[in-house]
């Protein structure tokens, strides 16, 4: 009668050596029956796994019959070599398949360690770059410092004068330091920007001041709003460029040779 065995180690058994393999199926089939269970144990799927056993359910005689011819081999280490072995070869290619793990880990690793200091590098690279446009757009930008007609031309007196609403934002015509800002007389509210190339550009008869002395302002940064404090006779602003050694210029000539508009 066919016995029905299922031959299904536990996982610590999962490195029976061949000799206990041997054995344990000695036991349940007969020594006879031993290299044709194996067989059908290496036929399973158990080879290339190290040794591991888990196979479906086998059928197999309790006695040897002329089907069942007895396999080939006829030594335990040939049973051994058919379940993909577990001796110290085995133990070396796992061993080296570990290193080639750790290896391919490793390599990962420094991959991506390296893309991470190339994107690392890049926005630094972008970011240097956008301080410098922003910067050298700063240097460059010329701006009508105030919207509003222009009621009174430069030769009439020093500067021109821009007449928008009372309170319209007053900005530095271009990049400097803020050289003055307060109460100067009859300019009244009045603030003064030197930039790097010695121009000075003055804001008279703002309302309010909004840049103190010391701070850099760009083209455009609100410096007060239009007002009319000191000789003035209605809300506009009056706007001065002066050259080096305070000589002054016609400040709608030089908006217009620095590409603003007047
Ligand atoms: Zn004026």
């Amino acid at each position: 009668m066919p016995a029905r065995i299922t031959v299904r180690p536990a996982r610590a058994s999962a490195r029976l050596s061949s000799r206990q393999l041997t054995f344990r199926l000695s036991g349940l089939l007969g020594a006879a029956s031993v290299p044709l269970a194996a067989a059908a144990i290496a036929a399973s799927g158990a080879g290339g796994t190290g040794g591991t056993v888990v196979g479906a359910p086998l059928q197999v005689s309790s006695a040897p019959t002329a089907r069942l011819r007895p396999a080939s081999f006829s030594s335990a280490d040939t049973v051994h070599a058919r379940l993909g072995g577990t001796g110290a070869a085995d133990q070396a290619v796992r061993q080296q398949g570990d290193k080639q793990r750790a290896a391919a880990a490793a390599s990962t690793t420094q991959a991506a360690s390296a893309r991470i200091a190339a994107a690392r590098s890049d926005a630094a690279r972008a970011s240097r770059n956008r301080a410098r446009a922003a910067l050298q757009q700063a240097e460059q930008g010329y701006t009508r410092p105030t919207s509003g007609p222009l009621t009174q031309g430069y030769g009439s007196h020093p500067g021109i004068d821009l007449a928008p609403p009372y309170g319209t934002p007053v900005v530095a015509a271009h990049a400097g330091v803020v050289t003055f800002a307060g109460w100067q007389g009859g300019y009244g509210l009045h603030v003064e920007v030197t930039q790097a190339d010695g121009y000075l550009t003055t804001y008279s008869h703002l309302s309010a001041t909004y840049a103190g002395v010391g701070q850099l302002v760009q083209a455009g940064t609100p410096v007060g709003a239009v007002g009319t404090t000191g000789y003035s006779t209605g809300p506009h602003l009056h706007f001065e460029v002066m050259l080096p050694g305070r000589i002054h210029t016609d400040p709608a000539a030089w908006l217009i040779a620095h590409g603003a508009a007047v």
